[in-house]
């Protein structure tokens, strides 16, 4: 398939899954017009990478339908300048997405394997403004904190407390929480001191998020 044919099905993945669905931050629906989401998976998955669903990334995990990636972002409500804390950084899609509208994007991965590829993938792509690490993504990355966002890309029985306090007063945290096989998004905003608005954006199913403040393995 020619490169033109991918960013041909690319648009209309935007054209007739995101926008449709009701997302319309233009950041959002811009970034997801851009970044080529068939290199984040493996060469045989190229011909499904703009389908509407998940799609696997190998180490049993899995790169987001891309709605459920345009809707967290949304969720996120970026405008431009921010530092972003995300977990679970898997093939790296959700990360370059993310890249496209902040301003400087960390990312953590709890599987070496993941974490290298979607390195080598996103320096290919030649982002510079995405620092990634191996640890328990539950604990946050209290070095580079207070954020002014947070993505949770993996499933959680309850919200990790070190991610809500690793947030700046008005900023949000974006996570699914609930149990093994289903969840409810959810947003925390950090009002000022610690207490949280909590909004629920209704069913979704991730893989799990495995930490000192997730599941256990
Ligand atoms: N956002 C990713 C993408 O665009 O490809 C998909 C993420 S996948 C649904 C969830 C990821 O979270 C997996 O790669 C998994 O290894 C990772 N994960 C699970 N628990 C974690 C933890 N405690 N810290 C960091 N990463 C974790």
């Amino acid at each position: 398939m020619k490169l033109n044919d991918y960013s041909n099905k690319r648009l209309k993945m935007v054209e007739t899954q995101i926008i449709p669905r009701g997302i319309k931050d233009v950041r959002v629906i811009n970034a997801l017009k851009k970044v080529p989401r068939h290199l984040f998976l493996d060469d045989a998955l190229w011909p499904q990478a703009y389908e509407d669903y998940p799609a696997p990334i190998g180490e049993k995990q899995t790169i987001s339908q891309p709605y459920i990636v345009a809707l967290m972002t949304e969720l996120l409500q970026l405008k431009g300048d921010e530092k972003v804390l995300e977990i679970g950084t898997g093939s790296g899609y959700q990360t370059a997405v993310l890249a496209e509208i902040a301003e400087q994007v960390y990312s953590i991965e709890r599987i070496p394997l993941l974490a290298k590829r979607a390195r080598k993938t996103l320096d290919d792509l030649k982002y510079t403004n995405i620092v990634i690490t191996i640890s328990d993504g539950t604990l946050g990355w209290r070095e580079h904190s207070p954020f002014d966002g947070i993505i949770v890309t993996a499933a959680a029985p309850v919200v990790p407390k070190t991610l809500l306090a690793q947030l700046k007063p008005g900023s949000r945290l974006v996570i699914p929480v609930g149990e093994e096989f289903v969840q409810d998004l959810i947003v925390y905003t950090r009002k000022d001191g610690d207490s949280y608005i909590e909004e629920n954006y209704g069913g979704c199913r991730f893989v799990k998020l495995i930490g000192e403040q997730g599941w256990r393995n």
